[in-house]
Parts: C-alpha cells; sequence; structure tokens
C-alpha cells in the first residue's frame, strides 16, 4: 500500500508538469508558425493604383499559391478594414484590432472554437497598417484534452498495476520470512536440533536466519549440557540415597543389637556427609554460574593462601604419612577474591593427597612468571593418561568412577577449580606423567611479585 501510494503520489506530481511542458511547446510551435505566415503575407501586399491595399499577382505566388489559400487574415489601415481573406466561412470573428493586446492572443471562430492571432504594425508601399493573421488552434486544443484523457485513465491504471506489481515483489520478497516463521514455530525444547531455513546466507534476512540458527545452536549446547547436569547430578544423589536407605533398611532388620545399631548410624552421616557435601558442590557451581556470586578482588599474598590451605588439608596428609612441601616465597601477591581462590587451591591439592599412595611428597611450590604469579602443586601419584587430561575439568568426570566414589570425589573437584580460576581471570593447566605425578598449575595475574 506504501508503494501504491508513493507511485500515485509520484505520478500525480509529474502529470502537471509533463502537461505543461507539452501545452507549452504546441503553443511555441504554432506561434512560429504564424509569424511565419505574417512575414509571408506581409512580403506579398502592396498598393493598386488606386491606392489600395492587394495581394501582389505578379509575384511567383499567386492567390492561388497554397499559402495564400490556407492563411486567414486581415489588413487593417487607419481603423477601416482595408483587405480580408477568408478562404474558409465561419473564421475569425470580425473585431477590430486592438492596438493593447499582446501581439499573440486567441480569438473567438464564428465556426465555434478559437483561433490564435497575431497582430503587428507593418508598412505596405509606405502606408502603416495593422496585418493580422490567425491560425486555428482547435486542434491544439483537442491534441490537449487527449492527453488529459490519456492521463486521466493512465493514471489510475498505472496506480493499479503498482499495486499489483507491489503486491506480487512484496509476497515474493517476504516469502522466506514466512518459511522462517513457520519453522521457528516448530522449534521447541525437545527439537532444539532444527535450524532455520537459509536459502542466501548473504541477504539480510540470511544474515538474520544465520545469527536466529546460532542463538539456536548456543540454545542447543547450553539445553544439552544442562540434561547432562541434572542427569549427572541425580546419579550422584541417588546413589548416596540409596545406600542410606538400603544401611537403614538392614539395621531395623535387628534392631536390638546396639553395637550394630551404632556402626550402621555412622555409616548413615557418613553418606549424609557425602551427600551434604556434594549439594555444597552443586551449590557452588550454580551460583558460580548465575553470576550472582559478587567477586570481591583483593591483593591476596599466596605464601599466607597456600600456608593456610595447607594446615587444613595437612592432617589428611599426615595420616597418609604423606610430606607437603611448601615453597611460597613471601610478597607474591596477587588480585583475586580469596573465597574461590582458596577453594581451587584446597580442590588440586586434596586431590593430590588422595590419589596419591601414602608415603609419596606432595609439594606446592609458587613462582612468578612474567605477569602472572603461579601455584604448582605436584604429587607423586598415578599420573594421568593423556586421554583423561582434557576431559578432567568436565563435571562428574573420574578416570576411575569405582575407586573415586570410594574416596567420596564426585567428580566436581576440578570443575569447581577451573570455573572459579577463570573467573578470577586466571587459568589452570595440568601436566603429567603416567605412573610418575601430576602438575596442576594455577597462574592467576600477579599484583606484585616482590
Ligand atoms: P573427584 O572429586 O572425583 O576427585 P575431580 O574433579 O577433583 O573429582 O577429579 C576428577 C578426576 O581426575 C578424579 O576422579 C581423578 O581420577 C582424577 N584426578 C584428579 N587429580 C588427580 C591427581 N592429582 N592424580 C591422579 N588423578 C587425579
Amino acid at each position: 500500500m506504501w508503494f501504491t501510494a508513493a507511485a500515485s503520489g509520484v505520478l500525480l506530481g509529474l502529470t502537471p508538469v509533463v502537461y505543461w511542458l507539452i501545452e507549452h511547446r504546441l503553443r511555441v510551435e504554432l506561434d512560429r508558425q504564424l509569424e511565419i505566415d505574417w512575414s509571408l503575407v506581409e512580403a506579398h501586399l502592396e498598393l493598386d493604383g488606386s491606392g489600395r491595399i492587394q495581394w501582389r499577382k505578379t509575384s511567383p505566388a499567386t492567390p492561388n499559391s497554397p499559402g495564400y489559400a490556407a492563411t486567414w487574415f486581415d489588413v487593417w489601415s487607419v481603423g477601416e478594414l482595408s483587405l480580408r481573406h477568408w478562404p474558409v466561412d465561419g473564421g475569425p470573428v470580425a473585431e477590430a484590432p486592438n492596438a493593447t493586446a499582446d501581439p499573440f492572443h486567441s480569438i473567438r471562430l464564428e465556426m465555434g472554437g478559437s483561433a490564435r492571432a497575431l497582430e503587428k504594425g507593418a508598412r505596405v508601399g509606405g502606408r502603416e497598417v495593422t496585418l493580422r493573421v490567425f491560425r486555428d488552434e482547435s486542434g491544439l486544443h483537442r491534441t490537449l484534452r487527449e492527453i488529459a484523457a490519456g492521463f486521466g485513465l493512465g493514471i489510475p491504471l498505472a496506480a493499479l498495476l503498482a499495486s499489483f506489481g507491489g503486491y506480487l515483489v512484496a509476497g515474493w520478497t517476504l516469502r522466506p520470512i514466512s518459511a522462517m516463521t513457520e519453522q521457528a514455530r516448530r522449534i521447541t525444547s525437545e527439537s532444539l536440533g532444527q535450524r532455520l531455513p537459509n536459502p542466501n546466507p548473504h541477504d539480510e534476512l540470511g544474515q538474520l536466519a544465520t545469527v536466529f540458527n546460532q542463538t539456536l545452536e548456543r540454545l542447543e549446547n547450553s539445553f544439552e549440557s544442562l540434561r547432562r547436569f541434572t542427569a549427572d547430578a541425580s546419579h550422584e544423589l541417588r546413589t548416596p540415597l540409596t545406600a542410606l536407605r538400603a544401611i537403614g533398611e538392614v539395621a531395623l532388620r535387628n534392631p536390638s543389637d546396639a553395637a550394630a545399631l551404632r556402626e550402621t548410624l555412622g555409616s548413615m552421616l557418613e553418606e549424609a556427609q557425602r551427600l551434604s557435601d556434594l549439594t555444597d558442590a552443586l551449590l557452588l557451581l550454580a551460583r558460580f554460574e548465575s553470576g550472582r556470586w559478587t567477586l570481591r578482588f583483593e591483593a591476596v599474598e599466596l605464601d599466607g593462601l597456600v600456608a593456610d590451605v595447607c594446615e587444613c588439608l595437612g592432617v589428611l596428609a599426615a595420616d597418609r604419612h604423606q610430606t607437603l612441601e611448601i615453597n611460597a616465597p613471601m610478597g607474591l601477591v596477587v588480585r583475586a577474591d580469596r573465597v574461590p581462590l582458596r577453594q581451587a587451591v584446597m580442590n588440586v591439592l586434596h586431590n593430590a593427597i588422595r590419589h596419591s599412595p601414602p608415603g609419596t611428597r606432595v609439594t606446592i611450590r609458587c613462582f612468578p612468571r612474567g605477569r602472572l604469579a603461579v601455584i604448582e602443586i605436584g604429587d607423586e601419584g598415578p599420573g594421568i593418561a593423556p586421554e583423561h587430561r582434557d576431559r578432567i575439568f568436565d563435571r562428574f568426570y573420574r578416570v576411575d568412577p569405582s575407586r573415586s566414589r570410594q574416596d567420596g570425589g564426585a567428580g566436581l573437584g576440578l570443575a569447581i577449580a577451573k570455573l572459579s580460576i577463570e573467573q578470577l581471570g586466571g587459568g589452570i593447566e595440568l601436566e603429567s606423567e603416567l605412573g610418575k605425578g601430576s602438575r596442576f598449575r594455577i597462574s592467576m595475574p600477579a599484583e606484585s611479585t616482590q
């Protein structure tokens, strides 16, 4: 509709201009003819013996010449009509010339319609006269009427054609949108693998479809990881719950044995502790990911942080007759939120202690590397095979599920460590040799290395 309105507007605006140009052109042409007629007639006028004005018969243009025959003209001398040549009846109305009028003017025809007149003073045999020549201008008016009629009919027709064409073009252009809308309507959380049709990725609609498809891909990935996370989390939660129920049921079969009941309660508390640790870990992950954890960056001295973590886990290492070797120089400061950084170091060190055999050595080293400060935790454990190295930071991933379960690990420790460090703007990497041990390196932007 806008297209039709615009096209009609342009046509309506142009029509008077074109009409005026044609009319002007036709009039100029008619006036030029009149000038020629006037000169021709003037050249052939003369005075006869009695002083009357007459057409020069001796000239090659005899009274029978076409110019003479076809031209209406009259000659006025001192307000009196001296000569009139009216080749066709019903010529211009017989009015005396009006000296004040425009030399070119229109005059009524007796037979109806009008003629264009050119009226100018001339000199015939030394006498001042007024010579008028006329040309029928009804042809001009007829042409203009026909042009106006053509416009009157043509403009609505053109507007109709424009609207029809506009409708077709709009329909053709918008057809991909309909297809995209149809397809988008069919996409639900169950069918996120579908994509919008994109016949031409380079035009505007194609770019929109590409962006939409990329969004769908991200959504699909998020949904997939959410689904996997929910399935893994449910599985992890179900195991201690099943154990709790089984332990309780067995104990109920023989409720009179106080010693067995006490042992059962102990086992149940252990499972409850595992459940509580697991939910804590899941909550931590959820809080990190939702972005609702407001990080409070401060200067953290690494020697203090490492000493604090080692104090917490020292008992566990001592229990396993392991030696904790600390090498953290003073003055190595990073800019971080202390809580998640401590959590990450704690998880990695806890793994090193848990996964290394008793009597081995666990080392913690802090050192600067360029504009980073690195905390390296090394052990003499079994090491991690190359095929597992990329995946051990994934949630719920365990190299040996059965063994880790006994240790109480749910496969979340390293995932939490990685997420924490990345949130703080740092990175975590692993170097490991199967059978010899592993070295985890946490690097953080250093605030000062002095
Ligand atoms: P978990 O809580 O099971 O320890 P993590 O995410 O902390 O989960 O670790 C994932 C897996 O990586 C563990 O199950 C373990 O098999 C392996 N792993 C982690 N740290 C070490 C290490 N220092 N030495 C050997 N294996 C390790």
